[in-house]
């Protein structure tokens, strides 16, 4: 199952650091165990690390996360395949906003060029309560005036296609119409009985839908219709993320995402909170009542519905929130919202997706076995996902719930507080991902 490399790779891996030639150690050593990499490297060759052997990866999930963990780990020289049930390679959903933290994931696998050419910069969150008219959310993301740092709005189709590219240009390979449903002796099985080979490692980034994580989540009460519409005639910044709520049973937002692939025409993600069981009755309604009432709320919404002509344009989203306490298994790795699952709040979910992607390959870099480099990619995310995962929990309610104190509270004492330094800095730092390192000990070197 492994290759070795050239005896020049491994002295060369022998000085990376956290890596200690054992003194018994031999060059002419080969890994080549049938067993694959934990045998190989306990036969005398522990002074190996794995980016100097070829591990046959299979991943689960052609999305964001698993997409990026295919570029990464082809790029460092593995066999990897990637299995997603879908027919035709396509995301589902609208836009989304990376972070600068997901940018750089994107930056490292050769994507963040040509995510930048379809996506759309965000300088600044804004929201206000429909009312009264009041700010009620305002998170910049350069408080350095320099305009470095910022969100990219970006549609999934634009963000699929850039990863997609990134993970087939370092020769991972795509196989469609793959449903894994189980994971068995490190083979694969999937729907119709097909059986993949033995891989060496094979990851989970099934996401939120996928159900072969052990995760367990608690379905949240709000949810959202999701669509996107071509960008209208309006007084809204195209470089802002922005919202109106009613209380918190209530949220509109128009997010900028770039354009589509294929085409030039700026687009907008629009979305409209409701009840997690409200979509049957917001089918029922005509679509002329659900404007009408949109419009109340926030008027400067009312031209992102000019091309809305039939419910089928918005598509239902359902969050829940759970985090798995232990995101590896027995040559298992589970990272995105497999591993971790959380509303859209925040807008992180993707950037925790590539981020567990760059943790997973650089624990693979530099450890001896796989499951010593298990262990440190699940102890290098641990404190980051906590708090996001704890954030989350704490924000999303104060815009999605039937509460009706904590939008008074969001009102009248939070975002006057959030305006008052250093918080704003703690905000921006939140947003951008990077409110504690996000890679703990595995920032890349
Ligand atoms: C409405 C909405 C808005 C969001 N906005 C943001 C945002 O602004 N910023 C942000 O960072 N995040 C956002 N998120 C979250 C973000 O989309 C997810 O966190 C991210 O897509 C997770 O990536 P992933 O790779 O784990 O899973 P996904 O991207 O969901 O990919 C999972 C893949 O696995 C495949 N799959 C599932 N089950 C199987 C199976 N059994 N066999 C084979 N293949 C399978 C699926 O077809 C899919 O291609 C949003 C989410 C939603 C729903």
């Amino acid at each position: 199952m492994m290759k070795a490399k050239s005896v020049m790779a491994l002295l060369i891996a022998a000085n990376v650091k956290g890596v200690q030639p054992a003194r018994d150690a031999t060059p002419s050593a080969r890994p080549s165990s049938p067993h694959g990499a934990c045998v190989a490297l306990q036969a005398g060759t522990s002074w190996r690390v794995l980016r100097d052997m070829t591990l046959q990866i299979g991943i689960i999930g052609a999305g964001i996360g698993g997409l990026a963990a295919a570029a990464l780990l082809a790029e460092q020289g593995h066999e990897v395949a990637v299995f997603d049930q879908f027919e035709t390679p396509r995301p589902v959903g609208s836009g989304l906003v990376i972070q600068p933290v997901g940018l750089d994931v994107l930056d490292r696998i050769g994507a963040g060029d040509a995510a930048r050419a379809k996506g759309n910069p965000i300088v600044r969150m804004l929201g206000h309560e429909s009312d009264s008219g009041a700010r009620v959310l305002d998170v910049w993301y350069d408080r350095s005036g320099t305009g470095r740092s910022c969100g990219l709005g970006i549609h999934r189709s634009a963000l699929f296609d850039a990863v997609l590219a990134a993970a087939k240009g370092a020769g991972a390979e795509l196989r469609s119409a793959h449903k894994a449903l189980r994971i068995q002796n490190r083979r694969i099985i999937f729907e119709g009985q097909a059986t993949s080979e033995r891989f060496d490692l094979i990851i989970d980034a099934s996401g939120a839908g996928g159900d072969l994580s052990p995760i367990k989540a608690k379905p949240l009460p709000y949810g959202a219709v999701w669509g996107t519409v071509p960008w209208p005639k309006t007084d809204l910044l195209r470089d802002q993320l922005t919202q109106s709520y009613r209380r918190a049973d209530r949220m509109i937002g128009v997010l900028p995402c770039g354009t589509l692939p294929g085409s030039d025409v700026p687009q907008a993600a629009i979305f409209w909170s409701m009840p997690r069981d409200g979509h049957i009755a917001w089918l029922d309604q005509p679509l002329a009542a659900w404007k009408a009432e949109a419009t109340s709320l926030w008027p400067a919404f009312a031209p992102f519905l000019e091309t809305i002509t039939d419910h089928d344009q918005m598509t239902m989203a359902r969050y829940s929130h759970g985090t798995l306490r232990k995101p590896f298994g027995d040559h298992l790795a589970i990272i995105g919202d497999s591993a971790h699952k959380a509303s859209p709040q925040l807008g992180q979910g993707a950037n925790m997706a590539l981020l567990d992607a760059m943790a997973l390959s650089q624990a693979l870099k530099f450890e001896r076995d796989i499951p010593t480099a298990l262990l440190h990619y699940a102890r290098a995310r641990r404190g980051h996902v906590w708090v996001y995962q704890a954030m989350s929990w704490a924000f999303t309610p104060q815009y999605q719930s039937d509460s009706k104190w904590l939008p008074k509270l969001r009102d009248r004492a939070l975002f006057p507080l959030s305006q008052i330094p250093p918080v704003p800095r703690v905000l921006t730092k939140l947003v951008c991902g990077t409110l504690i390192p996000p890679l703990g000990s595995l920032m890349p070197r």
